[in-house]
C-alpha cells in the first residue's frame, strides 16, 4: 500500500493504470466498520483508495475537531492488511487552499444531525463532492452508521448526476451492540458500560413497532429509558428511509434513528425497519 499525500501525486498514480478504482472516504481512526468497507471495496473493484482526512469544515466550532483521534501509522498498517492499494492522507491545506465553494443539499439535512449541527452536512457535501472528483471511482462505499449522511450523499449524488455508484454497508457493532466509532474510546468506563442502552432501545422500540404498537408511545418510553439511564436525548424517532421526514408508522421503508449525548460524547445509531 502506497501513502499518498497530494492530490496531483494520487491523480498520476491512478492514471498509470486506469483500472476501476472502489474509494472508502474516512476520517481514520479505523475500527473493525472502516475495515470491512475497505474488503467489500477490495473485492469489487480493480484498485481500493481510501482516504483519511479529519475534514474540519464539517465540525462546529465547539466540537472535536482538535481532539479527534489520529494516528496515521497505525491506520495505514490497518488499511495494509485490508487490501487497500492508496491511502489518500491530504493536509488541511492540500483539500482547502482557500476558502471554498460548498455544496449545499437540500431537505434531507434540514432535521435529525442537520438541525443540531448546523454547517455540518454542508462540510460533508462539499468534501465528498471534492473527494469524489479527486479519485473518481467507479464505486464509493459508505456505512449505514451514519444514515442521515448516506441519505444526503445519495441525494447530491443524483442531484449532481455525479456518475459513482454508491453501496452503503450494515453497522458493525461491539459485541454488547454499541455500535462501533471512532468516538468510543471518549467514554468513561462508566459510560461505556451505560452506552449499550442505545441499540438495546433500538431494538427494543424496532419489535414493538413491528408488532404493532403505538409510535409515539414507544418512542416516548424509549427516550424515557434512555435519560434515566444517564443520557441526555438530542433525538430518538421513526423517520421514513427517503425522506427523513418523521413518520407514524412503518407503511414505508422506515428507520429509527437516535443521537444521545453521555457526558461530553455524542453518540449516534439507527436501526432501518
Ligand atoms: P468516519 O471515519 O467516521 O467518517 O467513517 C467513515 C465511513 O465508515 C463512513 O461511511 C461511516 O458511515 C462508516 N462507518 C463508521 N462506523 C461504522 C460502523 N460501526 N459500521 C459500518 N460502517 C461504519
Amino acid at each position: 500500500m502506497k501513502i499518498v499525500e497530494t492530490i496531483a501525486e494520487l491523480r498520476r498514480r491512478l492514471a498509470e493504470e486506469p483500472r476501476s478504482v472502489g474509494f472508502v472516504p474516512t476520517m481514520g481512526a479505523f475500527h473493525e466498520g472502516h475495515l470491512s468497507l475497505m474488503r467489500t471495496s477490495k473485492r469489487e473493484n480493480a484498485r481500493t483508495v481510501a482516504s483519511l482526512f479529519v475534514n474540519p469544515t464539517q465540525f462546529g466550532p465547539n466540537e472535536d475537531y482538535r481532539k479527534y483521534p489520529r494516528d496515521l501509522t497505525r491506520d495505514a498498517g490497518l488499511a495494509d492488511s485490508a487490501g487497500v492499494d492508496f491511502l489518500f492522507a491530504p493536509n488541511v491545506g492540500e483539500i482547502y487552499p482557500r476558502d471554498t465553494s460548498k455544496i449545499v443539499v437540500p431537505e434531507v439535512t434540514a432535521r435529525w444531525e442537520g438541525a443540531h449541527r448546523p454547517g455540518h452536512f454542508d462540510g460533508v457535501a462539499t468534501v465528498v463532492a471534492k473527494l469524489l472528483n479527486i479519485v473518481q471511482p467507479a464505486r464509493a462505499y459508505f456505512g449505514w452508521k451514519d444514515l442521515q449522511q448516506c441519505v444526503v450523499i445519495g441525494r447530491m449524488v443524483e442531484d449532481l448526476n455525479l456518475p459513482v455508484q454508491l453501496a452503503f454497508q450494515d453497522t458493525y457493532r461491539e459485541s454488547d451492540g454499541l455500535a462501533m466509532s471512532s468516538r468510543n474510546v471518549y467514554l468513561t468506563p462508566q459510560e461505556r458500560a451505560i452506552a449499550p442502552t442505545i441499540y438495546a432501545e433500538l431494538t427494543r422500540c424496532g419489535n414493538a413497532l413491528k408488532a404493532g404498537s403505538n409510535a409515539s408511545a414507544e418512542l416516548r418510553t424509549s427516550i424515557e429509558t434512555l435519560t434515566a439511564a444517564g443520557f441526555y436525548v438530542d433525538y430518538f424517532a421513526l423517520v421514513d428511509l427517503e425522506t427523513l421526514e418523521p413518520v407514524a408508522d412503518l407503511s414505508r421503508p422506515s428507520a429509527l434513528i437516535v443521537a444521545a449525548r453521555l457526558g461530553t460524547t455524542r453518540l449516534i445509531d439507527n436501526l432501518r425497519l
